[in-house]
């Protein structure tokens, strides 16, 4: 299996090289050149196997220049013992008696669904350096709003050869994912707050990346710059494994083996939907693919339209992980739907980064809106299905998960990205509560309130150190970065 870039299909690279690599030099995203098919038998091998099995049954198929021995010590070191609260990893749960199917994807250390990938990318990405005799320190740089800073700290943490330094907006993160970040345990780790918002948190990563003097320094201490943002992919792979997943317990749960089940995602980089693209593609009898979005309808309206335009108000929403108006996974779909046309896909991105918009032809919106339905959903509406999802089915949602629920129906398999807990006030209102005190009490009150427990390394936050309280201005933050890797 071989690796060629959206913008330019003859660059040829190996999935180690290309997990390694990250992103092409043309600025296009990696993609296999051909998707692997699998068939029923497949299904019913992997049916009785555990999530462990799965996962390296799927990556064997993309990642074939990694030998078993390795597919099995990445797979084991990120869903092995004591990693995942749940002995399924990632399991489906009927949301009571008339509600829909639920994938839930956090019962990882940070109880939210990048944890799936986060803690599989550090280990794919050593081993992949060391296949390809590369012996530079691979130092992780990340801005964040929030969920993937946190996922990455906890899945690069004492990873050895490995650093990693995230930047996160000082007053633009939910106060439990401040700390979250603040407490984050490790040697190899690093955290700062940003005097400014997301957006001078990314430029600034953004112009360290781009920094040749800075990367020839850094080369001449053995130090080689990543990212560990979802146009990786090696961090997109290990989510197509939970859908294959998911069908299998669909099936052992009674669902006759190829009959189809729709999907309905909560979307915001267009990553999470794009795994499940690919395991349609492969075979998987996945139906319609529903693209969930927030009040940031960018997405919807380019699945309704064929324009993607950016040039648009940006919305807080309830559901910040999802606020996003640049989904950078879409420019793989495009590639894949257009039968591989990397000059069409390079001419519209590079559209989209002058113009702030591009439209694709009809025929191509069409295919599209044969396998994706796309819709979107405001606060009100999210927060009006946790309330009936918990009164009627006795099923607690978070506020991204709602998002998709309320546009899936009862036989739909909806992906549940978060844990409830992570967003206790918007939770307890959409419950009729009044949220009482500090997010510590928001937690302990949600769980009096539905008897449910609050997720352990939620929990534990409460007695941990913190450990980063340095904020800098978006200007130092080179300095920041010297000092982190120093
Ligand atoms: C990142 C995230 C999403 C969006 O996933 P994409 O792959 O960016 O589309 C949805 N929900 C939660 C909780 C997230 O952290």
């Amino acid at each position: 299996m071989e690796y060629q870039s959206t913008r330019n299909r003859s660059v040829r690279l190996s999935s180690a090289q290309a997990i390694v690599e990250g992103i092409s030099r043309d600025g296009g995203l990696f993609v296999p050149t051909s998707i692997p098919q699998v068939d029923r038998e497949f299904l019913e091998k992997l049916g009785k196997m555990d999530y462990i099995g799965r996962a390296k049954e799927v990556l064997a198929l993309y990642l074939t220049d990694f030998t078993p021995g390795e597919l099995d010590a990445c797979v084991r070191g990120a869903y092995g013992e004591g990693r995942f609260s749940h002995p399924k990893v990632a399991p489906v749960v009927k949301a009571g008696k008339g509600g829909p199917w639920m994938l839930e994807l956090w019962h990882g250390p940070t109880c939210a669904f990048k944890d799936m990938a986060l803690q599989l990318l550090p280990r794919l990405m050593t081993t992949a350096a060391a296949k390809l005799g590369d012996r530079h320190t691979i130092a992780v740089l990340t801005a964040t709003s929030g969920d993937t800073g946190k996922a990455a700290l906890e899945g690069f943490r004492d990873v050895p050869g490995t650093k990693v330094l995230v930047f996160y907006p000082q007053d633009g993160v939910s106060p439990m994912q401040k700390r979250q970040m603040a407490t984050q345990q490790g040697e190899n780790v690093g955290v700062f707050g940003i005097e400014g918002n997301f957006d001078a948190a990314q430029s600034g990563v953004k112009a360290i990346f781009g920094d040749r003097a800075f990367a020839e320094e850094l080369e001449k201490e053995g130090i080689r710059l990543s990212s560990a943002n979802s146009i990786n992919w090696g961090r997109l792979v290990p989510q197509i494994v939970y859908y294959v997943s998911a069908y299998c317990d669909l099936v052992a749960g009674g669902l006759p083996m190829g009959e189809r089940v729709d999907v309905a995602v909560p979307t915001g980089n267009f990553g999470d939907i794009l795994a499940a693209y690919y395991a349609r593609e492969m075979g998987v009898p996945l139906g319609r693919l529903i693209c969930a979005s927030n009040r940031n309808r960018v997405l919807t309206d380019f699945f309704q339209t064929g324009r993607y335009d950016r040039n648009r108000p940006f919305y807080t929403t309830d559901s910040p992980s999802m606020d996003i108006l640049i989904s950078s996974n879409l420019e793989r779909l495009l590639f894949h739907l257009t039968g591989g046309d990397d000059q069409a896909v390079a001419g519209w991105m590079a559209q989209l980064s002058a113009q702030g918009w591009y439209q694709v032809p009809e025929p191509l919106r069409e295919k599209a809106a044969e396998i994706f339905g796309a819709g979107s959903c405001g606060d009100e509406e999210a927060r009006a299905t946790i309330g009936r999802l918990y009164r009627e089915e006795g099923y607690l949602a978070d506020p991204h998960t709602a998002v998709a629920a309320s546009l899936a129906g009862p036989g739909t398999l909806v992906v549940s990205t978060a844990s409830p807990y992570k967003f206790p006030a918007c939770v307890l209102e959409a419950l009729g509560q009044v949220p009482a005190g500090e997010d510590f009490d928001q937690l302990d009150q949600l769980s009096r309130v539905t008897g449910t427990p609050v997720p352990a390394p939620l929990a534990d936050l409460r007695s941990r150190e913190v450990r980063f309280r340095e904020s800098c201005d978006p200007a130092a933050m080179l300095q920041a970065v010297r000092q982190g890797l120093a």
